[in-house]
């Protein structure tokens, strides 16, 4: 599997780069977790519009979902009308999105997105990845993701503030994508549903993550410094997420 950060600044992006995204792609299989602002050109740079497989979002904040816009658009007036793609968010996700749009927008977005529910404990199947979501606590329904291919795993955090659940998911993954949002200094602000970067790297560890990749680090922080208190909790393999990064896992992919 090949994983591809499209995004990975958190709340609003850092200078030429875009908020949360990630495409994993196995074989001819492709699922992107989250659409943030300024995802969906770098996404279009690794795969056409028709070769998307599903996307999953995993709760209604612009920074993960912004880009769910263009993407509707770019889908709504192509040529071949590659209509109903599969799109996994919570529960009224698509009804939230129309509120901004109008009417006939609306009436077309059912259309455009086949939309799927998002709840807990659930597991899809998208070729022959297994994703499954776990509650997060942060201040609107959200969950966090566990991807599991047959000879690699990986979780993503979303949102959170620290929960048992999100250690659940990243349980002994080879790879967990994590938020991070502040320096450690930041810990009263980080609790209405953020990590710190020590708290990320705690809950690495406790999981038995193998490797770290920090993401969704707001782009007034230093990430040196982000990485360093990360690393310094964790123990182990930690690096920060970058817009165009490529990270395989296990054995298969198509190079
Ligand atoms: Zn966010
Ligand atoms: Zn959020």
């Amino acid at each position: 599997m090949i994983l591809t950060v499209l995004g990975a600044s958190g709340t609003y992006p850092r200078p030429g780069g875009a908020c949360n995204g990630f495409l994993l792609r196995e074989g001819e299989y492709s699922l992107v977790i989250e659409m943030g602002n300024g995802c969906l050109s770098n996404l279009l740079q690794e795969v056409e519009l028709t070769g998307i497989g599903a996307v999953l979002v995993t709760h209604m904040h612009i920074d993960h979902f912004g880009d769910l816009y263009p993407l509707y658009y770019a889908l709504r007036f192509h040529p071949l009308k590659p209509w109903g793609l599969r799109l996994v968010l919570p529960a009224g996700g698509l009804d939230l999105m129309g509120r901004i749009l109008g009417a006939e927008a609306r009436e077309y977005l059912p259309r455009v997105f086949r939309e799927e529910r998002l709840i807990d404990g659930k597991v899809y199947q998208v070729g022959k990845m297994t994703v499954r979501a776990f509650p997060t606590r942060h201040p609107v329904e959200g969950y966090a993701v566990r991807v599991e291919g047959e000879d690699w795993s990986l979780a993503y955090s979303s949102d959170t503030s620290p929960t048992l659940a999100l250690e659940e998911a990243a349980r002994d993954v080879d790879l967990f994508i994590c938020e991070a949002t502040l320096p450690d200094a930041y810990r009263e602000e980080a609790s209405h549903g953020h990590l710190t970067s020590r708290q990320a790297g705690e809950a690495a560890r406790r999981a038995g993550a193998r490797r770290l990749l920090l993401t969704h680090i707001w782009p007034t922080f230093d990430p040196e410094q982000v990485l360093a208190e990360a690393a310094e909790a964790f123990g182990g393999e930690v690096e920060l997420a970058r817009e165009g990064m490529h990270v395989r896992l296990g054995g298969e992919g198509d190079g």
